[in-house]
């Protein structure tokens, strides 16, 4: 199997990338997703007082190294403060923006709870710095570039979801588009 960007040995393959890949190319549309996220959302600006926090999972130290190969070299002061996202709130005083390591999986599934609970889906103001990335994404960016965590919990519908991507590759994507 060949990477379809540079074809060396790919080892990657997840479908909706579109053809397996690298553990370098990987890493790059991984980097450049998030790059674009940003850019697009125009979340930061350098005069903005940035935190994140790092609630310890791999998901979180993944955020880190992304935030530090991003930002590499430029005009931006980011605090990393450690604690749980749902102390963001009282952990961010003083700041201007708030990011979190929130992905994909955390939007979905937060959103199918609501949906089945009839819950209202709470509003964050915090930027969910992970927003177009999904564990799996998460999992294989971790081993490539051997970063430490901890384990993020998984519910019930997280395991649903893991579930219906693996019968129905982008199945987390599709839901996250129609969110
Ligand atoms: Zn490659």
């Amino acid at each position: 199997m060949k990477c379809i960007k540079c074809s060396k040995t790919a080892k990657i393959g997840l479908k909706h990338l579109g053809g397996s890949l690298c553990p370098s190319c990987f890493a790059e549309v991984i980097e450049k997703r998030v790059r674009k996220s940003l850019r697009d959302n125009k979340w930061l600006k350098p005069a903005d007082r940035i935190i994140y926090i790092d609630d310890g999972t791999l998901q979180s130290k993944a955020g880190i190294h992304l935030i530090n190969a991003i930002f590499k070299n430029q005009p931006f002061n980011i605090c990393f403060k450690k604690g749980l996202i749902k102390s963001a709130a009282r952990l961010s005083k003083g700041y201007d923006k708030v990011l979190i390591p929130w992905n994909m999986d955390d939007e979905v599934v937060q959103f199918l709870d609501a949906l089945f609970n009839a819950k209202k889906v709470p509003k964050k103001r915090h930027i969910k710095f992970l927003i177009n990335i999904s564990d799996e994404e998460i999992a294989f960016f971790a081993k490539i570039k051997k970063i430490k965590g901890t384990q993020k919990a998984k519910t019930r519908l997280g395991k649903m979801l893991d579930d219906l991507e693996k019968r129905y590759p982008g199945s987390k994507f599709g839901l996250l588009r129609s969110i």
